[in-house]
């Protein structure tokens, strides 16, 4: 392995693809889903075909794209990358599948976001490598079918349960991607420390683990951010001290609530005294995106005992009032 941090020309985001693991094997935690893929991988392998359609749900920086890789890496067919968004109409989508090589991997991120005529077009190329090209309008149109060649889709999610059953039922298997534990996320750490070859002292990685969310991209985020400082402000060590100090500078508490969670619980507590409070009410009130508010920051505060999502809204948890050094009203909804 080379280390990549000796290498001034590379931004953050070019880090991170360098941060990647490449192989199975090398990608850490999620024991089931691993087990299930490579179950998936060596069986195409034997038959020499394109492994099942593959639909991965999880939340944003659990790994949903170094996986896609890794399938294609493991079957030794090339990857194309697209996202629901990106296709609007159901020409985008027709373009993309007819070019496909055979095996080729398609990784389709967001997939509930694409545009219905292109999902109905998606149903029959992953079912019969066929797309259905419509020329022309009105009553005259026909529809010229095309074979395209077989191929592995692999659709991410941040819920499979916002896609319409005729699309979730046409993969082979879906991996279900968790937040990690804190141990995982310190072999994680470890393993990009030594690719940037940082020197991360055990405690410090302990401490940035500990802050990471559960999630892999904030955990090479931190560390990141660790190391700058070190570098910068320090002797270039990643301390216990150098953790603390960078993870205060930015915000990162010791239960690894940034600014958004806490401006959430702070708005919840201090504007709605503590809830029930709708999400996008909620949203609009720390001035951010329904989705980001629901997908990004709720499943962490929700998970860590923070929020709880009730029929009538969200609540702020007698923790949350603890953590955030405040006393609930008497009448507070708990
Ligand atoms: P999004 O859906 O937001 O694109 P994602 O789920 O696709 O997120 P990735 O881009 O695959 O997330 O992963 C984010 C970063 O975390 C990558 O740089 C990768 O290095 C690292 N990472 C993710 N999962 C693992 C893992 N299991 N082991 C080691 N590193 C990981």
């Amino acid at each position: 392995r080379e280390a990549v941090s000796s290498d001034a020309s590379l931004d953050d985001r070019q880090v991170e693809g360098a941060l990647r693991p490449r192989a199975l094997d090398e990608f850490v935690g999620q024991k089931r889903v691993r087990e299930q893929l490579s179950l998936v991988l060596d069986s195409a392998r034997r038959r020499n075909r394109a492994p099942d359609h593959i639909l991965m749900s999880g939340g944003p920086g659990l790994g949903k794209t170094t996986l896609a890789m890794i399938v294609a890496a493991e079957m030794g067919a090339p990857l194309r990358i697209t996202s629901g968004p990106a296709i609007e109409r159901s020409g985008d989508l027709a373009a993309v599948l007819s070019t496909l090589q055979e095996g080729e991997v398609l990784f389709l991120d967001e997939i509930h976001r694409m545009a219905r005529p292109a999902e109905e077009m998606l149903y029959v190329a992953m079912e019969d490598y066929r797309v259905d090209v419509v020329v022309g309008k009105g009553p005259g149109a026909t529809a010229i079918p095309l074979e395209i060649a077989p191929f592995t889709l692999v659709g991410a999610t941040t819920r499979a349960g916002m896609l319409p059953a005729p699309l979730r039922d046409r993969f082979g298997f879906t991996a279900h991607m968790d937040f990690y534990s804190p141990e995982e996320l310190e072999q994680i750490l470890n393993r990009s420390a030594g690719l940037l070859g940082a020197p991360l002292a055990e405690d410090a990685a302990r401490e940035i683990a500990g802050r990471s969310r559960g999630t892999p991209r904030i955990a090479n985020r931190l560390l990141r951010r660790v190391r700058d400082y070190a570098e910068v402000r320090g002797d270039g060590h990643l301390s216990l001290r150098t953790a603390r100090a960078a993870l205060e500078l930015y915000e990162v508490d010791e239960l690894g609530l940034d600014r958004l969670d806490r401006a959430i619980l702070d708005v919840l507590m201090n504007r709605f005294r503590g809830g029930p409070v709708g999400l996008s009410t909620l949203a609009v009130s720390v001035g951010e995106e329904a989705e980001t508010v629901e997908v990004v920051a709720e499943p962490f505060l929700v998970r860590s005992g923070f929020l709880a999502r009730t029929p009538r809204g969200r609540v702020a948890t007698p923790q949350a009032w603890a953590h955030m050094g405040l006393t609930p009203p008497p009448d507070a909804a708990f």
